[in-house]
């Protein structure tokens, strides 16, 4: 069951243009661990038999392959947040490109709400895999659903895989507006208070 939806969120990330060729990763929560995706297994060749289960101390439990190669990214989140059972990290064209200015991505639509907040921090930059990016992303998240990592990409989190996907679409969907509307004005940003209203309005909603 848990494999099933873990391929599934993963070959979606990629249909979705979340992900491109083995880029990104996910993972959900699993007893004390996780379930992650591979390392270098591209999404269109992904069975669930590749999937990894393994601590969050990196011992891994089963699977014939190796973990994604940011599994310490994922395993971080894990242990600072217990309200999370999902994460997807990808590099969307739109998200990544605000990140290689290493900006924050500001309320230029109320969809950001989504995310926990009037805005998506982007983390300071740490090599791809480290324990440095893993405490860089804990940090940039806080208690929010997305951040984005410089010169790199993109983290999402959820409660469940889902919503961690769904979250990573809206976030890249506000990127694109956000460079669009820079391409050709001035964009005009939401303030505090009705980003707050947002919020309010989507938790009446779900
Ligand atoms: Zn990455």
């Amino acid at each position: 069951m848990s494999r099933s939806a873990l391929l599934q969120a993963a070959v979606a990330s990629a249909r979705l243009g979340l992900n491109h060729g083995a880029t990104g990763n996910l993972s959900m929560r699993h007893d004390a661990g996780m379930l992650i995706t591979p390392t270098a297994v591209p999404y269109e060749r992904l069975a669930e038999g590749d999937l990894v289960l393994m601590a969050l101390d990196g011992a891994v439990a089963s699977g014939a392959r190796r973990p994604s190669s940011e599994w310490r990214l994922h395993a971080g989140v894990y242990q600072r947040r217990a309200d999370v059972n999902a994460i997807v990290h990808a590099h969307p064209r739109f998200a990544t490109t605000l990140a290689c200015l290493r900006e924050d991505l500001p309320a230029v639509h109320y969809m950001i709400a989504l995310a926990g907040g009037d805005r998506i921090r982007c983390s300071g930059y740490a090599p791809f895999g480290s324990a440095e990016l893993s405490a860089a992303a804990v940090e940039a998240l806080g208690d929010r659903q997305a951040c984005l990592l410089a010169n790199h990409g993109l983290v999402t989190v959820g409660g469940d895989l889902q919503l961690a996907l769904r979250i990573a679409l809206e976030v890249e969907t506000v990127a694109e507006y956000w460079w669009r509307a820079r391409a050709i004005g001035q964009p005009v940003l939401l303030t505090p208070a009705e980003i707050a209203d947002a919020r309010a309005r989507f938790e009446d909603y779900s």
